[in-house]
């Protein structure tokens, strides 16, 4: 057999059992397999990591099949405990980082899409990295394996506060299982849709992570055919689209991409989004100190998502070897929500700065580990 093994990671439960359909086993036999792989999270084939199944199954996964796990390269904590960041190493050397982020007793996961970014925009660490490749559904699946693995193995530990946090802290309280997971790591997830959207039906099953729909988030920089697409879906996710600057020209300055997707037709295709699946889209916008975070800035993206069923995150920016900016203060952040609020009732967040000193922003761990 020289066909390249099947990595059990890329399949659907239903895959998984035309599988064994094929294979001329019983069923029951890939249902067994199936709760192995997502909810005792084997990490391989032995009679110790999977006892109920028969020897001649066995021998025919371990002829032509694998577990794509994949191993750490690198792993930090950030100096307040809650941002622990894993480099994953794929099977053909490339590496990918996922983050496990831990605030206030909820546990999400950051995972990759592609190794680097094809889309440039200038203060990112994976733009500046240029494209290598997408992920498979089973790369994208094994990140989130890893963090429930990785849950797992934590001590609950209710002692443990925001206050005297250490950095034990990620792991430390409960609950300790995986229920968010943001499609916000390395990548363009549109860019790599079919493999997206296989994996997120993978986390999905009720049977395996049973990650709920609407627990898990994907964003994007605003892929304007792939925002339509997902609106004919009916997976339940959240959309976050990447705003930055609510002018063509300024976006166009941050993000390349809306060269190809202006920013007019990106809010008809929001438009449409929000109107055919009833849901909310949260803007991102990286506030970005003297470029995108003046009161005429507020003013604008105000008045370009007034009236629509958005919420906005600001994001105060990492700042990263390839792009000369850096983040705004904390009075301007707050003054650039109040007009949102009060001049537009148009909802907002300023997403915590942590886990900076570990290069949390997208890309920047493997940026440094060079
Ligand atoms: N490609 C997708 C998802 C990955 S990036 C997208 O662009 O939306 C996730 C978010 O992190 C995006 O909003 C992106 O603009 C933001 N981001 C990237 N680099 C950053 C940095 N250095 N500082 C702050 N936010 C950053
Ligand atoms: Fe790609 Fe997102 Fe980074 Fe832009 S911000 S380069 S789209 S990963």
């Amino acid at each position: 057999m020289n066909r390249a093994p099947i990595n059990l990671y890329d399949l659907t439960r239903e895959e998984l059992r035309m599988l064994f359909v094929r294979w001329e086993f019983p069923t029951v036999h890939a249902a067994r397999l199936w709760s192995y792989l997502y909810l005792k999270l084997a990490s391989n084939f032995s009679v110790e990591a999977m006892p109920e199944l028969p020897a001649r199954v066995r021998a025919k996964l371990n002829a032509e099949a694998m577990l794509g796990i994949l191993p750490i390269a690198l792993k930090t904590d950030s100096s307040d405990g809650f941002t622990r960041k894993y480099l994953l190493s794929l099977g053909d050397g490339e590496r990918i980082e996922t983050v496990l982020m831990r605030f206030t007793g909820r546990v999400t996961a950051c995972i990759s899409s592609q190794v680097g970014c094809a889309m440039g925009c200038v203060f990112c660490a994976t733009g500046q990295m240029g494209y290598t490749r997408h992920l498979t559904p089973g790369e994208i699946v094994a990140q989130a394996v890893h963090v429930a693995r990785a849950l797992r193995g934590s001590a609950p530990n209710a002692a443990a506060s925001n206050r005297d946090a250490t950095p034990a802290a990620v792991t430390a309280h409960a609950p300790a299982r995986l229920r968010n997971v943001v499609l916000m790591g390395m990548g363009e997830p549109l860019h790599n849709y079919e493999a997206v959207m296989q994996a997120i039906d993978i986390l999905h099953d009720s049977n395996g992570l049973a990650l709920a729909a609407e627990r898990i988030t994907l964003s994007t920089v605003g892929v304007v055919p792939g925002i339509l697409r997902l609106a004919d879906e009916k997976r339940a996710l959240h959309l976050a689209v990447s705003l930055h600057a609510a002018t063509q020209a300024g976006r166009a300055a941050l993000v390349p991409a809306a060269r190809k997707w202006p920013l007019d037709e990106l809010m008809a295709a929001c438009r449409t989004y929000s109107e055919k699946t009833g849901r909310r889209i949260f803007y991102e916008w990286t506030l970005i100190e003297g470029k995108n975070d003046s009161a005429e800035d507020a003013r604008a993206v105000g008045a370009l998502l007034r009236g629509l069923p958005a919420q906005v995150n600001l994001i105060p920016l990492n700042p990263t070897s390839g792009y000369d900016g850096g983040p705004s203060r904390t009075e301007a952040a707050k003054a650039f929500q109040r007009i949102l609020a009060d001049e537009f009732a148009v909802p907002s967040t300023v997403r915590q700065r942590r886990g900076i000193d570990i290069a949390a922003g997208c890309g920047q761990l493997a940026s440094v580990a060079e």
